[in-house]
């Protein structure tokens, strides 16, 4: 009933393509005539325009930074999202050079993490509609994680530790407030528990979430809506003293460097509870998929 399956691709050889043992082409579908509508698009609900600020890392006045709702293969896996309820082309010329500069500056924070030799940058947007750009972070020396697969391999690994994860979601939103804008990321408050304990609890917070969630399935994901209305941010325009121009017309402002965020986190923030932020148990990341 179907035709002989193309042969193999060359890049199935490659040492990054993560799988081995025999493999075959998947029969496409038939291509539909309309496609169905994104998140954020017809009738359905946007989850990003919905998130409340304490769902991301670090909030500015037009742009926000979220990550995963747990720890996953890499080191880092972060979303860039505008506030404004835009796709990648629609941007304003305004919005369209912060996109550079924040991109610039996230890339640049997440590459000062320790262990980590490249950020990829990606934007898909087959999930949903608002723009949201990621960021992958790769581990240094695993040279296998190189180029196009990094993606899959986040799936693929065993999640990093929740504590490394919490300290580089801390790390990351401190870099960014130095910019501007607030940091929600926390790093961990007490270290006393046991691997063990922190799986466990990982497990019974969201028993509907299972296993790891990776940019694949995430491409679903956005942080749960709550009471569904938080326009307004495109009428409140003004508010300097929150948040320096973005798209960088300041030259005078100091960018870190990476060996300034190693040496130590400036403003990192001490009295918000850990469970408020990403990750935490307030349950904002964990019910995310719709
Ligand atoms: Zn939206």
């Amino acid at each position: 009933m179907h035709d002989t399956p193309p042969a193999l691709p060359d890049f199935t050889q490659w040492p990054s393509f993560p799988f081995e043992g025999d493999l075959r082409v998947k029969q496409l579908d038939d291509p539909v005539s309309v496609e169905p509508p994104r998140k954020g698009e017809g009738l359905r609900e946007c989850t990003a325009c919905n998130a409340p600020d304490d769902a991301y890392i670090w909030v500015g006045e037009r742009w926000r930074v979220r990550a995963m709702d747990r720890p996953t293969g890499l080191p880092m896996v972060l979303i860039l999202e505008s506030r404004s309820h835009l796709d990648l082309g629609d941007l304003p010329n305004l919005l369209a050079a912060e996109l550079g500069v924040m991109t610039v500056r996230l890339e640049r924070a997440i590459r000062s993490l320790d262990g980590v030799a490249r950020v990829h940058v990606n934007r898909w947007g087959d999930g949903s509609a608002h723009l949201h750009m990621w960021f992958l972070a790769r581990p240094y020396g695993r040279l296998q994680l190189r180029g196009t697969f990094l993606s899959l391999w986040d799936s693929i690994l065993p999640p990093i530790s929740e504590s490394q994860w919490r300290e580089n979601l801390a790390m990351v939103a401190a870099w960014l407030a130095e910019f501007g804008g607030r940091p929600l990321a926390e790093p961990p408050r007490i270290q006393w528990q046991a691997p063990s304990r922190l799986a466990e609890s990982a497990d019974g917070v969201e028993p509907d979430v299972e296993g790891t969630v990776s940019v694949i399935e995430s491409e679903e994901e956005t942080p749960v809506a709550v009471d569904g209305n938080t326009d307004g941010y495109d009428a409140e325009k003004v508010e300097p003293a929150d948040e320096p121009d973005p798209a960088g017309v300041t030259p005078t402002v100091d960018e870190p460097t990476p060996a300034d965020g190693q040496d130590g986190v400036p403003g990192r923030p001490s009295a918000r509870s850990a469970d408020t932020g990403p990750g935490g148990d307030s349950g904002n990341w964990r019910s995310a998929a719709d």
